[in-house]
């Protein structure tokens, strides 16, 4: 096996340990493979070890490898910060966008989305780290946001995602996955039929999982360190 196939082999373990230890069926539990700065050879091994989703954080990066991997039936997720003068790309090409933090970026994304393709699966970044230079909607604006966004013909409302700050116990880990999720089952109680919890990285899958991610975004585990020079 390549070291991306068993590396995959070794993330998937531990987010079926994690999603077991609590009391989850592991196929409750979706893997999202980063692959930013990662070259297409990467993508197609870990490909041909099964994984069908992938997510990128930049534009034209993203668009690029999207046009050169072709007859692969590929899922392709947006996760970084998106400026409005690259939405249309954003909005033509890829399945869904988990970084929505205002209205007027999911406006333009449902206008241009190509009235061909399925609505884009979206999710609203939530900035639960109390971070004030991190991105994301502020708590209290998201049932808000995700009200509006849900009536956007051109999207379609899965849920929310974070990206807390990083600390290294479990403890410490749990607590902003657990406010996200607490932030969401308000929004659901509310009426709104969000389905989708993304977050959790490599270096903290378990607690995300153990706080009820749907979708762990994982890129270190699987592909290795980055090295953006
Ligand atoms: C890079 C990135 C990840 C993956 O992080 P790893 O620590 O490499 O697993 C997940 N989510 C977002 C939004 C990212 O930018």
């Amino acid at each position: 096996m390549s070291a991306i196939a068993d590396n995959l082999q070794a993330v998937r373990a531990r987010i079926a340990n994690a999603a077991v230890a609590t009391g989850r069926s592991p196929d409750t539990v979706r893997l999202l493979a980063v692959s930013k700065t990662w070259p297409l050879s990467c993508i197609l091994e870990a490909a041909d070890a099964g994984q069908c989703a992938f997510g990128e954080n930049y534009v034209q990066e993203g668009i690029d490898k999207i046009a050169a991997i072709t007859g692969r039936n590929l899922e392709w997720h947006f996760i970084g910060p998106l400026q409005s003068n690259k939405s249309r790309s954003v909005a033509e090409r890829f399945d869904w966008v988990h970084s929505i933090e205002r209205l007027k970026i999911a406006e333009r994304l449902s206008a241009q989305r190509p009235a061909y393709l399925a609505p884009l699966q979206v999710c609203i970044q939530v900035n639960v780290s109390g971070e004030t230079s991190k991105s994301g909607c502020a708590p209290d604006e998201a049932p808000g946001l995700c009200k509006s966004i849900a009536a956007l013909p051109g999207l379609r409302l899965r849920g929310l995602m974070a990206i807390p700050e990083p600390t290294d116990s479990i403890d410490a880990q749990r607590l902003p996955f657990r406010q996200l999720r607490q932030i969401y089952e308000h929004i659901r109680a509310a009426g709104l039929p969000l389905d989708t919890l993304s977050m959790g990285m490599s270096h903290d899958l378990e607690a995300a999982v153990a706080e009820g991610a749907t979708i762990v975004r994982i890129g270190t585990a699987i592909f290795g360190e980055r090295n953006y020079a």
